[in-house]
């Protein structure tokens, strides 16, 4: 009875497998689930038949279910979104076209449509203020590791928070949620995540890991706001 000691998961062509216990999230991840969003699931999925539903037709009805708050809101519902597609074991966009999984939640449904807002307006998040506010807050952080560590500690469960703080540290402060070291070292990576998980604490108006953003990552915070104004 080995199975007591692993937990369910899934390999990156859909099929279950177990997890021995002592693998931890991240280690999981970065196994099974991490790969560039896109071009190397074309790679591992070239002999696989994979069947996707287009959906674009319930665009607005999407968008209308998973955003709380009404300006990110209206942001979306202005985008062009060539297409939504359902039935990959994987959410990512790719040039203006979003593909989810079929259990999809409002969670990845904003964070996919802010990488398309990002794209869609010649990749927003290259803005060099955004780029340099990355960079002076991931300094701070470098200069206080030990504040960061317990932020991180007490807030593992913060999805946007984790992955980001982890990726501006190569995953040295990370929580439960992020991104391998592999990835991270990708050019974009970060300034685009960085985008995508704040557009997405707005659009589900989170104001707890707003409010730690706006504290723990002040450059980047105002920056973002920034970018967000010249949307609406
Ligand atoms: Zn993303």
């Amino acid at each position: 009875m080995t199975e007591g000691l692993q937990r369910r998961a899934r390999d990156e062509n859909g099929k279950p497998i177990l997890v021995s216990q002592d693998m931890n999230y991240q280690e999981w991840y970065n196994k099974y689930i991490d790969k560039e969003e896109g071009i190397i699931d074309n790679l591992f999925n070239k002999n696989r038949k994979v069947q996707l539903t287009d959906i674009t037709n319930q665009r607005v009805s999407i968008i209308n279910q998973a955003f709380s708050n009404n300006n990110i809101k209206t942001i979306a519902l202005n985008t062009n979104i060539k297409s939504i597609k359902l039935g990959e074991n994987k959410a990512y966009h790719r040039q203006g076209n979003i593909v989810l999984k079929h259990n999809y939640d409002s969670h990845t449904v904003i964070h996919e449509i802010g990488h398309t807002v990002d794209y869609n307006n010649k990749w927003l998040s290259s803005n060099n203020n955004f780029v340099k506010a990355i960079q002076v807050d991931k300094q701070y952080i470098l200069n206080n590791k030990e504040i960061y560590n317990k932020l991180i500690k007490n807030n593992s469960n913060y999805k946007e928070l984790s992955d980001i703080i982890g990726g501006m540290t190569n995953n040295e402060i990370v929580g439960n949620y992020g991104h391998s070291k592999k990835y991270w070292k990708k050019s974009n990576k970060l300034e685009r995540e960085t985008f995508a998980q704040m557009f997405t604490m707005a659009g589900r108006d989170d104001l707890k890991q707003l409010e730690l953003f706006q504290k723990y990552l002040p450059n980047i915070f105002k920056e973002f706001d920034d970018l967000i104004r010249r949307l609406l």
